[in-house]
Formats: C-alpha cells, sequence, structure tokens
C-alpha cells in the first residue's frame, strides 16, 4: 500500500477541485471529528454543494465554515436537477455531491445522479469517508468476508414479505437500515423468518456518545428493545442461514433425472443439473442410470 501526502501531490492533485468534475464526498454520520481534512477542503472548494436537505447540510457546511452555495438534491426533484446539476459540470464547474450523512450513494439519490454523469463521460471522484453500514458490519463480530446490503426493508406488505423470506434464507451477513420506530416490527418479522436463535448484531448511534452494541441473538435483541423503547439511528447486522439444508434422497434425485431425459435432455447435461440441484456426484448419478438402462 502506497500512501501519498500533500507534498507527493503532483500540481495537478494539489489543484483539487478540478473543474467539470462531481465529487461524491463522505460526510460524518454523527461524529463531526470523522470528516477527513480532504473533504473539509473539497466542501469549501468546490462551485456548488447538492444535498439532500439543505437545512440539515447547512450545519455541517457552517460548522466547517464554507460560503459555497448548496442546492437541494433529492428524491422527488432529482429529474430536473439533474440536467441542471449536468450542465453545471458541462459549464467547467465542480459539483460535490454530500447526502444526509454517510457516504452519497447509498441509500439516497446518490446512485442517480452518478449514473446520469457517467453516461455524460464526465469525471466522478470520491472522497471516502464513513458508512452505517460497513461501520456496523466491521463491529458485529459476524462474518465479513461476504455480505449483502439490504439497506431499509419494502413498505409494501407483500414485497416485504418476499424480501424478508429472501433474507432469511440467505447464507452471507446481511445489513439492513430501520427506523427506530419500526426496529420492534422488523426483529418480530426476523423472529418468525430467521428463528429466534439467528445470530444478530444492532448498532445503535454509531460514532456518536451514547454509541452502543446489542446482541447476539434475535431473541434476546427483541427482549431489549421491548424493555428499552427504541431510540437514535440502528443498523442490523444479522447472521446468515447456516443450517444445512435436507439433501432429497436417492431414489427423489434419480427420479429428477429420469424426468428430465424423458423431458428431452441429454443424459450428460441431465446428471450435471440434477447433481448440482442434489449434492449428489454427477458420475455417481450418471453410472446409477446406465446401470438402470443396463438391465
Ligand atoms: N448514506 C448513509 C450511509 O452511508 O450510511 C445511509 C443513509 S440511510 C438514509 C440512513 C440510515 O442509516 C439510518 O436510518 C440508519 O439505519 C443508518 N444510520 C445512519 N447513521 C447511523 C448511525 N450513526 N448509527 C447507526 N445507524 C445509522
Amino acid at each position: 500500500m502506497e500512501f501519498i501526502d500533500d507534498k507527493q501531490q503532483s500540481p495537478q492533485d494539489r489543484s483539487e477541485p478540478s473543474p467539470g468534475t462531481l465529487y461524491l464526498v463522505g460526510t460524518p454520520i454523527g461524529n463531526l471529528g470523522d470528516l477527513s481534512p480532504r473533504a473539509n477542503s473539497i466542501l469549501k472548494n468546490v462551485s456548488l454543494i447538492a444535498c439532500e436537505d439543505t437545512r440539515r447540510s447547512g450545519q455541517l457546511i457552517k460548522r466547517i465554515g464554507s460560503s459555497v452555495p448548496l442546492l437541494s438534491y433529492h428524491k422527488h426533484n432529482l429529474k430536473s436537477r439533474q440536467s441542471q446539476l449536468l450542465e453545471m459540470l458541462k459549464s467547467n464547474r465542480s459539483i460535490a455531491l454530500i447526502s444526509d450523512a454517510g457516504l452519497p450513494g447509498i441509500n439516497d439519490p446518490g446512485e442517480e445522479l452518478v449514473r446520469a454523469a457517467r453516461s455524460n463521460n464526465f469525471k466522478i471522484i470520491c472522497i471516502p469517508g464513513p458508512c452505517a453500514a460497513t461501520t456496523a458490519l466491521v463491529i458485529s463480530g459476524l462474518p465479513s468476508e461476504r455480505f449483502c446490503f439490504e439497506g431499509f426493508l419494502p413498505k409494501k406488505q407483500s414485497a416485504r414479505e418476499k424480501r424478508l423470506e429472501d433474507i432469511s434464507k440467505e447464507k452471507r451477513t446481511t445489513v439492513i437500515y430501520e427506523s427506530p420506530h419500526q426496529l420492534v416490527r422488523l426483529l418480530e418479522d426476523l423472529s418468525l423468518k430467521c428463528g429466534k436463535d439467528r445470530p444478530i448484531q444492532i448498532s445503535r448511534e454509531l460514532t456518536k456518545r451514547y454509541e452502543e452494541s446489542i446482541g447476539k441473538t434475535i431473541e434476546e435483541v427483541l427482549k431489549h428493545f421491548i424493555i428499552n423503547k427504541p431510540k437514535g439511528e440502528f443498523t442490523i447486522v444479522l447472521g446468515g442461514n447456516n443450517k444445512k439444508e435436507d439433501k432429497i434422497s436417492e431414489s427423489e434425485a434419480l427420479n429428477k433425472l429420469n424426468k428430465l431425459i424423458q423431458e428431452g435432455e441429454k443424459s450428460n447435461i441431465a446428471a450435471r443439473k440434477i447433481a448440482e440441484e442434489s449434492g449428489y456426484k454427477k458420475n455417481w448419478l450418471y453410472s446409477k442410470l446406465h446401470n438402470k438402462l443396463d438391465k
């Protein structure tokens, strides 16, 4: 890993922000000390800052002594704002995109602007910063080598049910965002779908004064939050489904194999498909098939 400091940067690097560039700037998720010096400098020197809520981001901008104008960019005005922002990039102005907190593009309309800027070949640079999902994941003690991010679950009942079903089967650790007043409902749903013993770790108020982590099983955290009304911001890290699926019986696997062949599949391809599905070895299935045919 090679680090560079200011003195080692080329003159071109030092002239950040560069014209016609969209900067995605990570901002604190609670603790102002987490704003990096580079983020601070970009937020003071770009032509414009696009943010979800000008009042909320205005507080951060004021705290760092920036006088860069703010423009609201949120899910209700993203289409009209996008063309406005692209026009500004075209006229060689630099834009910083920030979200209410954390990394823009994670659960906010940032993704759409990035896509539009990419398809118009503008330069996009991320000034990395805190993200609640990865912060909660790395302190959870749950496997982080592979994980998935769900953000907020859908509000519509049928879509929510389907998502919960998928999450319950997921083998990787899953990270979920939830508001405090929906937390107990989410935990009850997870308990029903995943079982009360599933490992879980809930991070509350990350990077803030009353930061805490509550675990270890769904049953334990549910009990905790029924007694202690959820307050603040929460990120949920759910352990993956580690239950071994029951293997189908040998005769069931052979029946499936025969059915595929009767439907017109080549025997070696059918054997491969059933091997993948059932966990039985392809060669074993193939030999059984031929034994049967030879008789
Ligand atoms: N872009 C943000 C990021 O990078 O983390 C996420 C924005 S999302 C709209 C807001 C959600 O993130 C909150 O409802 C909560 O679930 C989670 N979150 C944000 N700040 C948090 C914190 N300090 N502690 C725990 N969770 C937090």
